[in-house]
């Protein structure tokens, strides 16, 4: 049987001529059903492109993105992507917002089926409170909510998250991992998280896949959790596995950090600087 998500020699640059930039080359990436997979990586290495491709918003140059065997031509429905701006309808109020989506992808809902949905995942978010408010009216927080429970609402098959938690206060954070993982664990999805979070990947996902600084970015080594599900947050810190793996993925970032870096300071090329002749301010070459 397919995988669920494939990705097999794929290269993305943008740009044309002296602005080309090769942001990923050769990434071989596979996600069976109902895996949690979590990227990790340095800012700028290219973990939105690898999720743009996996939706369909970007096309691989080199390689093929396949979704049941078949390759992605664009996006849909059955891959929800949750950003880590919100992307609400300002004009829109919470019931709204996630209403119309719901109406989009359920098309022949009758109306009171939509609404009921809509209250079902709004609650489940603790929103129902503010489910007639606009998004202005809302903290960043309580957006981000919005935003994750829209897409999840849409039931797709495999959930594309990109940096979706980064921005919150710790406790929302928290909060919004337990519902992600609810909802993962209940309806058996296929799940992608990119993170900037070691722990985070490590008490959400089954496998850890690092992404190598770019330009010409491809994946690291896979780490495995063998830690058993559900996991709870705060034993995980006297896990000894949850210890060890930590360590080692850490430690393999900080490598590649360093590598990164020497690569970077290489990369200057001094100019070619002439003492000035005594007696002279500047030196000027004339034609
Ligand atoms: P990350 O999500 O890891 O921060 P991105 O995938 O957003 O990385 O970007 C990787 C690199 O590609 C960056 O150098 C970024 O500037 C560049 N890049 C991303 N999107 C575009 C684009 N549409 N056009 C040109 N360059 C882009």
């Amino acid at each position: 049987m397919a995988a669920h998500i494939e990705l097999r020699n794929v290269s993305k640059s943008y740009g044309e001529g002296d602005d080309r930039v090769e942001v990923l080359r050769n990434i071989n990436l596979v996600i069976e059903e109902g895996e949690f997979v979590a990227i990790v990586g340095f800012s700028g290495s290219g973990k939105t492109t690898l999720i743009k491709l996996i939706s369909g918003l970007e096309f691989p140059d080199e390689g093929e993105v396949l979704y049941k065997g078949a390759p992605v031509t664009g996006p849909s429905l059955d891959r929800g992507v949750i950003f880590q701006n919100y992307s609400l309808l300002p004009w829109l109020n919470v019931r709204n917002n996630v209403g119309m989506a719901v109406k989009e992808k359920f098309k022949k809902w009758t109306k009171s089926q939509v609404g009921s949905h809509v209250e079902k995942y709004v609650d489940m978010v603790s929103l129902s409170h503010a489910i007639n408010k606009l998004p202005k009216a809302l903290s960043g927080g309580m957006r981000q909510r919005v935003s994750v429970t829209r897409a999840l609402s849409l039931s797709p098959d495999v959930i594309l998250m990109d940096e979706p938690l980064s921005a919150l206060d710790a406790l929302t954070r928290g909060t919004l991992q337990d519902e992600i993982l609810n909802i993962w664990s209940k309806d058996k999805k296929t799940a992608l998280l990119i993170t900037n979070d070691v722990d985070e990947g490590i008490y959400m996902a089954d496998r850890i896949i690092p992404l190598r600084p770019g330009p010409k970015a491809t994946l690291g080594p896979i780490f495995e959790v063998n830690i058993e599900r559900p996991r709870d947050k705060t034993e995980l810190n006297n896990n000894d596995n949850f210890k060890k793996l930590r360590n080692s993925i850490l430690e393999y970032l900080i490598k590649i950090g360093s590598e990164r870096a020497a690569k970077l300071t290489n990369e200057y090329t001094l100019p070619d600087l002439k003492p000035i002749p005594k007696g002279r301010l500047f030196q000027g070459t004339r034609a």
